[in-house]
C-alpha cells in the first residue's frame, strides 16, 4: 500500500503535530511485573486482536499524515507471533527515507535470539526495562523473569549494533537504593538511562500502588549525592526530562507523568492492539480504528483518524497519594504500551 495521503499533516488542537505512534501489538507478556499486572491476568481473546497485516495498514495510514516515529511495545511485543513481519516491512520504510526511526520497548526476554533480526530489519535502537540488577529481586519483581537471560539479551543485542536505552521503574523500598549503581553501570556500558514513576494503570490484583509510589523528584534529589547531575534541553516531545551525569557522560530521563510538565509538547497518540487509538495515556477517551478499518476500509479509517486526533485532550489526570490508590485510567499500561 502506498504511504501518500490527500489529507494534510496531523496537528492537534492545540497545535501539536502528531509525529510519533506507539503501538502496543500484544497485551500478552512472559513476565508479570508486580505494578503492571496481576498475576492471573486475563487477557484479551485473539480473535479481537488486529492482525498483524491490520496493524501495518494503521501504521502506514499515520505515516501519511506526519507519523515519523514508530515505536512498537506491549505487553511484550516480541512475543508476538510472526512480529519480525511488521518490523521487516516498517524498517523498510525507513531505509526509503518514509520513517524516521522503528523502535521497541522490551523487556529483553527474546534480545538474544532477535537482535540480529532486528537489526538486519532496519532497527538501531531498542529500550529495555531493567529495574533492578540483583538476581533475586529481579525474579520477585517480574515473577517470571531471569535477570541473566535479559543480560544475555543486552549483550546480543549491543553486539548487533543495536543502541540501547535502559528504562527503570523507581519503586519504593525496591530500588531506591540500588539506582544510584544503575547509573553507574549504565555509564559502564556506554548506555542512557530512564527512570520512570509508577503510573496508576490498571488493576493489579493485591498490590498498593501507594506502597509502590516513589516521587522521582526524590530520587533526582538521591542521585545528586552520589552524580553532578546537569539540565539538558534536550526533549524528546515525550515525558522525559533529561540531564548529563558528569561522571558517567551519558544522559539520565527522569519521567515524572504525575506532574503536567511534558503535556504542552506531547507529540503522540497509542494504537492498542485491539485497534483503539488513546490520544493521551492518561485519559479513558479512545477512537476504535478497527471498527472504521474493517467496516469502511482505508477511507474511513483516514477519517476516523482525523476525527480522533481532534479530541486529544490537552493533558492528562494522573493523581496518587492515600485517597487515591485506585487506577486514574481501568486499562493496564500493557494495553497502552507506556
Ligand atoms: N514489556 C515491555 C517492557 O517491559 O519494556 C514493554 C511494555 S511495558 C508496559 C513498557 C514500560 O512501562 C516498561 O518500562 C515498564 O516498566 C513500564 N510500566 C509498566 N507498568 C507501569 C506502571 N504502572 N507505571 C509506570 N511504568 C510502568
Ligand atoms: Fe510485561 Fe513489560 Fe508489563 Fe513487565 S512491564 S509485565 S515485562 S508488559
Amino acid at each position: 500500500m502506498t504511504t501518500t495521503s490527500t489529507i494534510s499533516p496531523l496537528i492537534d488542537p492545540y497545535g501539536r503535530p502528531i509525529e510519533y505512534l506507539r503501538v502496543s501489538v500484544t497485551d500478552r507478556c512472559d513476565f508479570r511485573c508486580v505494578y503492571c499486572m496481576a498475576e492471573n491476568m486475563t487477557f484479551l481473546p485473539k480473535a479481537d486482536l488486529l492482525t498483524l497485516e491490520e496493524l501495518e495498514v494503521v501504521c502506514r495510514r499515520f505515516m501519511a499524515v506526519g507519523t515519523r516515529k514508530i515505536r512498537l511495545t506491549g505487553g511484550e511485543p516480541l512475543v508476538r507471533r510472526n512480529i519480525m513481519h511488521l518490523i521487516e516491512n516498517l524498517g523498510a520504510e525507513v531505509g526509503r527515507g518514509n520513517l524516521d526511526e522503528i523502535t521497541v520497548t522490551t523487556n529483553g526476554s527474546q534480545l538474544h535470539k532477535m537482535a540480529d533480526d532486528l537489526y538486519r530489519a532496519g532497527m538501531r535502537r531498542v529500550n529495555v526495562s531493567i529495574d533492578t540488577l540483583d538476581a533475586d529481586k529481579f525474579k520477585h519483581i517480574t515473577r517470571w523473569g531471569d535477570l541473566n537471560k535479559v543480560l544475555d539479551g543486552i549483550d546480543a543485542a549491543r553486539s548487533a549494533g543495536l543502541e540501547i536505552k535502559l528504562n527503570a521503574v523507581a519503586l519504593k523500598d525496591f530500588n531506591d537504593e540500588e539506582l544510584g549503581d544503575m547509573v553507574a553501570w549504565c555509564g559502564e556500558m556506554g548506555v542512557d538511562m530512564t527512570i520512570i514513576e509508577v503510573m496508576p494503570m490498571g488493576d493489579i490484583g493485591s498490590e498498593n500502588r501507594v506502597d509502590q509510589y516513589l516521587p522521582v523528584s526524590l530520587v533526582r534529589a538521591n542521585l545528586a549525592k552520589r552524580f553532578t547531575l546537569t539540565d539538558l534541553d534536550y526533549r524528546s516531545g515525550g515525558p522525559a526530562r533529561y540531564v548529563e551525569v558528569k561522571e558517567t557522560g551519558r544522559k539520565l530521563g527522569f519521567i515524572t507523568p504525575l506532574s503536567h510538565n511534558f503535556c504542552e509538547s506531547c507529540n503522540r497518540v497509542r494504537l492498542t492492539c485491539t485497534g483503539m487509538l488513546y490520544m493521551c495515556l492518561g485519559q479513558d477517551d479512545s477512537a476504535d480504528l478497527s471498527a472504521a478499518l474493517r467496516q469502511h476500509g482505508v477511507d474511513g479509517l483516514d477519517a476516523a483518524i482525523v476525527e480522533a486526533i481532534g479530541r486529544k485532550p490537552k493533558g492528562h489526570d494522573f493523581i496518587i497519594d492515600r485517597r487515591h490508590s485506585a487506577p486514574a485510567v481501568s486499562r493496564h499500561m500493557s494495553v497502552t504500551g507506556g
